[in-house]
């Protein structure tokens, strides 16, 4: 550590949080939370104080993405992971099909092929690197997509297929950055870790009529657990709890983060910040002899995630200086296995700080040259 270089203070970005997921978490929202002080950790989750916090995000959540009215705010434990299996078990009725880019679009499509009550489920792969193209399905009653794939940095364009298959999104890392057309999807469900600034554990999905009938009908035909059944955790919803006992600093902070967006203009203005950052990395990236944006269409890059190829300097190298100097977790997916940098520019995330990664990456790289 010792031996690394020290990045003059002038260029360090005032946080140095620009992980992926999880993501930076606004130091006034946990300011926010140790002011709750005795008044909500430590109390019931059956009781008002929290159910209160929990109704707070339901409704913060359904203005910031435009949630039809006739849609229902659902919350749950174990996050987006855990949907996989809530709609393995309790939305796919024989047979779904994923669109897969990348790591977390294939990780639901394991559920479903697991399942020995499904058939096997129908894949629409594309390259890391780009995306798939959505169209209806002749066989599939569910349609699986991401609105960003957080281990490319790709966004895809939601667009509701010509049949009647359900449009499930996961949402978790594009939530609150990218722009939604809620009546194009029947479940855009999200883990609040990564777009959304809060801790994890946590899973809210906005479901649409269809997708409550679906969950009500297929409840009633086949045996659903009842920790992934969806019958369930809508009920529980309803009076603003959770099957069983949440993490309230996670709804907390959630509730924080979404007022925050929405007092400041909502989903437009998280847009058009998210844009603008976006704008000043991809330009940078384009600009560096040494760097290279990851993803060749410009409109298939994740103005939230984004994915930066290094060319004639080690991408480990640079992250280890980096981290030394208090600037974390911009490490490419493991699994990609790319030279590359990932670099979250979530709204929590200011313009000054990307500007101030960038720079500090420009001086990392000559001093390792
Ligand atoms: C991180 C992530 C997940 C997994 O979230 P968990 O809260 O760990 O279940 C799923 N989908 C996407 C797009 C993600 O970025």
């Amino acid at each position: 550590m010792t031996d690394l270089p020290t990045i003059p203070e002038h260029l360090r970005p005032e946080d140095g949080r620009f992980g992926s997921g999880p993501t930076k978490v606004r130091t006034e929202a946990l300011r926010a939370l140790a002011d709750t002080g005795a008044e909500l950790l430590g109390t019931s989750h059956r009781k008002s104080r929290v159910r209160d916090q929990v109704q707070r995000l339901q409704e913060g959540l359904a203005a910031l993405l435009g949630a039809p009215d006739d849609y229902e705010v659902l919350v749950a434990n174990g996050g987006a992971t855990a949907f996989w299996d809530m709609a393995t078990h309790g939305l796919v009725r024989e047979r779904s099909r994923h669109y897969v880019f990348g790591e977390f679009s294939e990780k639901f499509s394991r559920s479903t092929r697991a399942a020995p009550w499904l058939a096997e489920p129908e894949m629409v792969e594309a390259p890391h690197g780009s995306r798939p193209a959505v169209g209806p399905s002749e066989v599939a009653d569910v349609h699986a997509m991401t609105h960003n794939e957080t281990s490319t940095g790709v966004v895809m364009d939601l667009r509701r297929p010509d049949d009647d298959a359900l449009v499930l999104v996961d949402g978790t890392s594009g939530a609150g950055g990218v722009p939604v057309d809620l009546r194009e999807t029947d479940v855009y469900y999200l883990s609040p870790q990564k777009g959304l600034a809060a801790e994890g554990g946590l899973l809210l999905a906005m479901c649409s009529p269809a997708a409550v009938e679906r969950i009500g009908r297929i409840a009633a035909e086949r045996h659903v657990p009842p920790f992934l059944d969806l019958t369930i955790a809508l009920d529980n919803s309803r009076k603003h709890q959770t099957y069983n006992t949440p993490a309230v600093a996670s709804v907390f902070l959630a509730a924080e983060e979404v007022e925050w967006l929405n007092e400041r203009g909502g989903l437009s203005w998280a847009v058009e910040g998210c844009r603008s950052k976006a704008e000043h990395l991809y330009g940078w990236a384009e600009q560096a002899a040494y760097a290279e944006p990851f993803v060749d269409d410009p409109a298939a890059r994740s103005p939230v995630v984004a994915t930066v190829d290094l060319d004639g300097v080690d991408a480990d190298a640079v992250n280890r200086v980096l981290r030394a100097n208090g600037i974390l977790d911009t490490d490419g997916y493991r699994k990609l296995g790319r030279n590359q940098l990932r670099v979250g520019m979530f709204p929590a995330v200011t313009q000054a700080d990307v500007e101030a990664y960038t720079a500090c990456v420009d001086w990392v790289v000559e001093r390792l040259a």
